[in-house]
């Protein structure tokens, strides 16, 4: 953990009760929130780590990298709150981009599509668009604090919420079977986004190329009712456990 700025804000557990009490039998789940980097207006991107003993494989999930795509943020404070069964190891971003999740907009504060600033199949595009590259690849702090978190944690399966096209993401798939289970759990289609003739410079294709663990873009809907919400939380509870 050595890349990963550790802060006191670890979170006290909630008192014992005996519903409490079943759960701790059932898993002793531990919680401590890092920062893994500062906006361009100096907001912290955060992580919320919620993990139970003897937890060997992690799973972090990425609420938001569009700002304005809110609906996997949802399912992401879903996940804070839920009892964890055993062996799980989940790390929750709400939004990677917190300027443009705060301004309700797609880009980082210089206009940046971060999800076509990573440095995997980078190209210069999209200047004065919702989807610039950026000036170089990796340019923006918040791409290059995912990069630094993602990178320390090595998770082995990373999940990252967009909106709206509804599916479950087989573009340069490094794991269909991955792909076909999470579609199954998720309730949603087996859909191959290109990005409308080739994606470049994705959060997913980075991960993919670079680290050992499989990433997968989750589309889900213009619209995602509350009750989608919790299925799809304990979707990704049921994939995370061992
Ligand atoms: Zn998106």
């Amino acid at each position: 953990m050595a890349a990963v700025a550790c802060v006191a804000l670890s979170l006290p557990l909630a008192p014992p009760s005996p519903a409490a009490t079943v759960a701790a039998v059932r898993a002793s789940v531990h919680e401590t929130t890092v920062v893994i980097g500062t906006s361009v207006e100096g907001r912290p991107i955060r992580a919320v780590h919620r993990w139970t003993d003897g937890a060997t494989r992690s799973t972090v999930v990425v609420g938001s990298i569009h700002g304005d795509e809110r609906a996997g943020m949802r399912v992401v404070r879903r996940l804070r709150t839920a009892v964890l069964p055993a062996g799980v190891d989940l790390w929750l971003v709400r939004t990677m981009n917190p300027d443009g999740t705060a301004a309700d907009r797609r880009t980082n504060t210089h206009g940046v599509d971060l999800n076509r600033n990573f440095p995997t199949y980078w190209e210069r595009a999209g200047a004065g668009t919702e989807t610039w590259s950026g000036p170089t690849a990796a340019s923006e702090p918040e791409t290059r604090a995912a990069m630094s978190f993602l990178r320390t944690v090595a998770p082995r399966t990373t999940l990252v919420f967009h909106q709206p096209l509804f599916g479950v993401d087989s573009y340069r798939a490094k794991s269909m079977t991955l792909v076909r289970r999470l579609a199954r759990l998720l309730d949603l289609p087996v859909r191959s986004f290109d990005c409308s003739g080739g994606c470049h410079g994705t959060l997913t294709d980075w991960h993919n190329r670079h680290l050992p663990g499989r990433a997968v873009t989750i589309e889900l809907g213009p619209r995602v009712p509350a009750a989608a919400v919790a299925r799809y939380a304990d979707a990704l509870l049921r994939l995370a456990t061992p």
